[in-house]
């Protein structure tokens, strides 16, 4: 799927990753995401994530994924863990176009909107990003400037 995505849209970037989720009570108090090499979230339904691994390779399956290095990453609170205490596995791809910003807005006079390029901050912008289109359908007021929608216009890349 990726090869014909990066056929059809030669300038996209795509990084994929993984992240993992633990079962520990040493983890069950953390309040906030604590950033460091890694990060480790707050517990979710029982699991805390952790994470995360770069590659630009495609990862299919979890065979060939060194989850090991996200137990290094955070070593300093995933204390005495192993790969075979991972209660929960998830793969997915970052995709990001040359600027690294999204791409966000209608892509002609009939309101076609595209959301996309979100790269690695797509769970935290998705929000922001899918109420901006919203507003812009319903003809009220936008929670960005006029100024960082056209930074992340789709159209920005018609000249190149
Ligand atoms: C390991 C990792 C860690 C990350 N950590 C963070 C983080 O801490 N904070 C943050 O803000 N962002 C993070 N991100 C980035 C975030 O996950 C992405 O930006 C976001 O998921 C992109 O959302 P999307 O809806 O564009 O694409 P996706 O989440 O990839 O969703 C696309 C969906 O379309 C489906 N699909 C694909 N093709 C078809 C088809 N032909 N027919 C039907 N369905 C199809 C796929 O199965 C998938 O469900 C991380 C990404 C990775 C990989």
């Amino acid at each position: 799927m990726w090869n014909s995505l990066k056929s059809a849209i030669p300038n996209i970037r795509l990084k994929h990753g993984a992240i993992a989720g633990f079962d520990n009570k040493l983890l069950k108090n953390i309040q906030y995401p604590i950033n460091n090499n890694g990060y480790v979230l707050p517990e979710c339904n029982g699991i805390n994530w952790a994470g995360s691994i770069y590659s630009n390779d495609e990862m299919n399956t979890g065979d060939s994924i060194n989850y090991q290095n996200i137990i290094e990453k955070n070593n300093h609170l995933l204390i005495d863990e192993d790969i075979s205490h991972i209660k929960s596995r998830w793969i997915g791809t970052r995709a990001s176009l040359p600027d690294y910003l999204p791409v966000v807005g209608p892509i002609d006079q009939d309101k076609v909107f595209v959301l996309g390029g979100l790269g690695s901050r797509g769970l935290s912008l998705a929000p922001l990003l899918a109420e901006t289109i919203m507003n812009d359908i319903c003809n009220i007021p936008s929670p960005i400037s006029q100024e960082v929608k056209e930074a992340i216009s789709p159209l920005r890349f018609n000249d190149d």
